[in-house]
């Protein structure tokens, strides 16, 4: 089983980030990312510190805009950063206050600044082929598939989950690149089996190792989107000690997919700068 390294991969990526924010220096341009926090959810204050983190190794800035969780103040931030030519790219973290969706909030974040393709016109535009940022993470499982050089045109892939930020652009992506999709969901019948028949599994599910031996084909590929902090610390969406004897390929939780996320976010932020 060949064990997809997500640190490498996501220090690769970082090299040739570090290159495009050296090319855009010189034309005067610091490649911005405004992250907003509308809670105080632990988990998304850990992720907005690991942004922050991989900002500053590879010279991205990232302005961190912490609120009280009021949605008119958070509507006002959101409307002043994408009105701000200073700022590229734009996140807005969940949980959201009440009152809000991710499509009422991803709407006021102009196209080409939505950096994590929150805005529902990127999603839409991302269905019809047209260019536009994928939702990170989703980006993260094709750019894992395809720095693995897992071939995808034609494969059979699984996709268990269909979330708005992963499980539906994860779908989307590998259908563009020719892939077979099937995207299931709570309400799949005999989920086992239709994974079993895939060359590649992605799950999106968001509980711990549902994911066993019996969902996967022999030498099949498997990427963990999953990040479920449980009492023995984070676990994926996949029983990997189950699975690995039986994949062919698997991302590891912690390692695979999060490291990748983080650096398409900041390439994406680049991209946005012009770079
Ligand atoms: P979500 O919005 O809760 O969606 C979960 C999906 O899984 C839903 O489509 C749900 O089906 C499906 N599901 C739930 N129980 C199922 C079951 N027993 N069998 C089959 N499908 C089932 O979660 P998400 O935001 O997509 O996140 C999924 C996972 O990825 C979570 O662990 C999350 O923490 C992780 N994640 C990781 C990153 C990263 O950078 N690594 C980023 C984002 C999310 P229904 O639609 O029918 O309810």
């Amino acid at each position: 089983m060949r064990l997809l390294d997500g640190r490498s991969m996501a220090a690769d990526i970082g090299r040739s980030v570090v290159d495009d924010v050296e090319r855009l220096a010189a034309t005067g341009v610091t490649p911005t990312l405004a992250v907003v926090l509308p809670t105080a959810d632990e988990a998304a204050r850990s992720y907005v510190r690991v942004i922050e983190r991989g900002a500053a190794k590879v010279g991205v800035g990232c302005a961190v805009h912490e609120l009280t969780g009021d949605p008119d103040e958070l509507t006002a931030t959101v409307d002043r950063l994408a009105a701000d030519p200073a700022v590229h790219g734009m996140i807005v973290q969940t949980p959201l206050p009440d009152g809000l969706t991710a499509a009422d909030v991803g709407a006021r974040i102009p196209v080409g600044k939505d950096v994590d393709g929150m805005n529902p016109l990127s999603l839409g535009r991302l269905a019809l082929g047209l260019p536009a940022f994928a939702p990170a993470t989703a980006a993260a499982v094709l750019e894992i598939l395809n720095r693995a050089a897992v071939p995808l045109a034609g494969a059979r892939a699984c996709v268990i989950g269909r979330s708005s930020v992963v499980g539906k652009p994860a779908a989307l992506l590998l259908l563009a690149e020719d892939a077979t999709v099937t995207v299931c969901h709570s309400r799949t019948k005999d989920l086992a089996t239709v994974a079993h028949d895939a060359d590649i599994v992605v799950a999106a599910v968001g509980r711990p190792k549902m994911v066993g031996a019996g969902h996967v084909r022999p030498g099949a590929v498997v990427i963990d989107v999953g990040t479920n902090w449980t009492d023995v610390g984070l676990v994926g969406d996949v029983d990997a000690d189950a699975v690995a004897p039986v994949a062919g390929a698997l991302t590891p939780v912690p390692g695979g997919v999060g490291p990748v996320t983080t650096m398409l976010l900041l390439r994406n932020t680049v991209r946005a700068a012009g770079g």
